[in-house]
């Protein structure tokens, strides 16, 4: 679940510390990525979060226009034939979709932007945004993996299996991006993940 709450764009007034850019965060389910971007939004409250577009069912305590906008096929093909998406992809047999609108608000306003994305809308944007920072979290372990995503969901995770089976694939794409956070430990990751954003984005 996103730390992003209606609101925090709103609350944030101040002068940004960060550059304007695309920060792309890649991981199999379940690797931590929503956790270590909350973390940091909520340390850098000018980071904007990106809510994609999805058909998949809600989850849990998700809300609609908080985690994703929830939207049926029907509205996703018709956003998608009229060009709002910047980015689209199926992942987990689910379409998801990046708003183009979302990311030139977020740039234009001189503050960054991040997505957690998967590694084929990864792929899309750092061809659109070249100069966007890619990071891949990678879980200590497979099984690891797997006790995390039954113990987040009770056991009730959307297509458990099939996120498994690409997590195996997606771990081969991890070189593709500049850089690697193992997220065993969760504060050495979120340290390790801070320092990359402030070496790449900090201004002063
Ligand atoms: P993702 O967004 O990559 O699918 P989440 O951030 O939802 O993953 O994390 C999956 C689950 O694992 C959550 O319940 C989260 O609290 C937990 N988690 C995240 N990082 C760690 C860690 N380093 N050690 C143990 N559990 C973790
Ligand atoms: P979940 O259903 O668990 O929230 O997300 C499943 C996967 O879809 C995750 O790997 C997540 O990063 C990815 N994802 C979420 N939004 C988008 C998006 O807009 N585009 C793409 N390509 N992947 C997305």
């Amino acid at each position: 679940m996103k730390a992003f709450r209606p609101g925090h764009i709103l609350r944030f007034s101040g002068e940004s510390r960060l550059k304007p850019r695309l920060i792309i965060v890649c991981a199999p389910s379940g690797a931590g990525k929503s956790t270590l971007c909350a973390r940091i939004v909520n340390e850098y409250p000018e980071i904007i979060e990106n809510v994609s577009f999805t058909t998949r069912p809600m989850r849990g305590q998700e809300e609609d226009g908080v985690d994703y906008f929830f939207i049926d096929q029907e509205e996703f093909e018709e956003k998608k034939a009229r060009g709002f998406f910047v980015e689209s992809a199926t992942v987990h047999n689910h379409s998801y979709g990046v708003s183009q609108a979302q990311i030139e608000t977020a740039l234009a306003s001189g503050r960054p932007i991040i997505l957690d994305i998967d590694v084929q809308g990864a792929k899309t944007l750092t061809a659109k945004f070249q100069d966007a920072l890619t990071i891949f979290v990678m879980p200590p372990s497979i099984e690891e993996l797997k006790r995390r995503l039954e113990l987040r969901d009770q056991g009730k995770t959307n297509n458990l299996e099939l996120r498994i089976q690409n997590a195996t694939k997606e771990l081969k794409e991890a070189d593709k991006f500049k850089y690697n956070v193992v997220n065993a430990d969760l504060e050495v990751a979120y340290e390790e993940f801070k320092k990359i954003v402030e070496m790449e984005l900090g201004t002063s």
